[in-house]
């Protein structure tokens, strides 16, 4: 059986104080969880502190690193720097790095290369955006950024890989992906890692869908069975909704 998981992306939110608050909060409501893995990933200033408060029921990961391990590299933080704070967990190739920040194929698949090196766990974004998705290529597009970005790795380094599935017109915007559409993208998703690797690394992989995920609509979504879990970013913001999707399951 694949893994559950709800992850948090906090993206630039939060003061140290209402970091350390949320996640304690998260933490402390764990009984009432089992069987669904919960992470979140924080703004890498407060990934020190909340690291010294680390409950084993919540992941703690960061949203960025750069490639390199360290260097003439102002404003970065390395992975290795995060493999100092014991941070095993990073998000890739989210669509706001890549459309705000201009990460291209190329540095994501570096980025990816470079932890996938060091032994992290890697939460690999994917997902089109709206003239993709009005154009019907959405499943040619996304497949092609696991391709590029994501299949260069071992069967033994995909292992601790998980994928979220983020279309980029559902994100913030308070439109969802039907369950449907998530679900056949998720399937997909899927096959193609059979393909590229095993039928049952494809079965044990665990692939989120993200976008203006909610308590509202979080059931249907994990009621389909392809979508383990979300990764969600506004809802993630308060403890209390943030553990209504996780009670969805
Ligand atoms: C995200 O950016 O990872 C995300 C899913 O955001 P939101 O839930 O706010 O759409």
């Amino acid at each position: 059986m694949r893994k559950k998981i709800v992850a948090g992306n906090w993206k630039m939110n939060l003061t140290k104080s209402q970091a350390l608050n949320l996640y304690q909060t998260i933490c402390a409501a764990e009984a009432e969880n089992a069987g669904v893995e919960l992470q979140v990933y924080s703004p890498a200033l407060f990934l020190d502190a909340l690291k010294s408060n680390e409950s084993a029921r919540v992941k703690i990961g960061a949203q960025n690193f750069y490639y390199e391990e360290n260097g003439a590299f102002t404003g970065e933080i390395s992975y290795s720097q995060l493999t100092d704070l014991k941070v095993d967990n990073v998000l890739v190739g989210h669509s706001e790095r890549r459309n705000i920040f201009g990460e291209t194929d190329e540095i994501i698949r570096k980025k990816v290369d470079a932890v996938a090196n060091a032994g992290f766990n890697i939460m690999f974004c994917c997902g089109e955006n709206e003239a993709v998705r009005e154009s019907g290529k959405q499943v040619e597009f996304v497949l092609a950024q696991l391709k590029n970005n994501l299949f260069q790795l071992s069967e033994t380094d995909f292992q601790r890989v998980s994928i979220a599935y983020e279309p980029i017109w559902a994100i913030g915007t308070g439109k969802t992906a039907t369950p449907e559409q998530a679900n056949e993208m998720h399937e997909q998703i899927r096959l193609a890692i059979a393909q590229r690797y095993s039928n049952s690394l494809a079965e044990a992989t665990s692939i989120l869908y993200g976008g203006s995920c909610k308590p509202s609509n979080a059931k249907e979504l994990f009621a389909q069975p392809h979508i383990d879990g979300g990764l969600i970013g506004g809802a993630a913001l308060q403890a209390e909704s943030f553990l209504q999707i996780v009670k969805a399951f």
